[in-house]
């Protein structure tokens, strides 16, 4: 995997400002806010900072949570997992193996036969569409 490397101001010269404050801040969007919340038309999920494929539209599912859930990633290596204890919570993190930007979060509360939800934010992605 080539790692992607840039700084804050090159980040922020290429990215929208809700997509620099989820990925480089580790910011979350409001729910039911995103643009692709309720989508499911098929193809692939990149990532809106280096472009890395990380889901399909095959493991994406409404889990009625207000952020896009996925019950598996596009491969084991498309994605990073780290602890996360921030507000009270224990959780664990999701990241962009290429970039290191955020992407939300992992549950094990998922319906789908995985048990896994991946609740990302919208502006983390981009769909490219099939
Ligand atoms: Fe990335």
């Amino acid at each position: 995997m080539t790692k992607v490397v840039r700084s804050d101001a090159e980040w922020r010269a290429q990215l929208r400002p809700r997509a620099v404050r989820i990925l480089r801040q580790k910011g979350t969007e409001a729910p039911f806010s995103g643009e692709y919340d309720h989508v499911f038309e098929p193809g692939s999920y990149i990532c809106a900072g280096c472009g890395s494929k990380l889901f399909s539209s095959e493991a994406k599912f409404d889990s009625g949570c207000g952020w896009p859930a996925f019950s598996a990633p596009a491969s084991e290596a498309a994605i990073d997992e780290e602890s996360d204890s921030s507000y009270g919570m224990v959780r664990t993190e999701v990241m962009c193996a290429a970039c290191g930007g955020h992407l939300g979060h992992v549950f094990d509360d998922g319906p789908t036969p995985t048990g896994i939800r991946y609740c990302i934010n919208s502006a983390a992605l981009r769909l490219e569409e099939e």
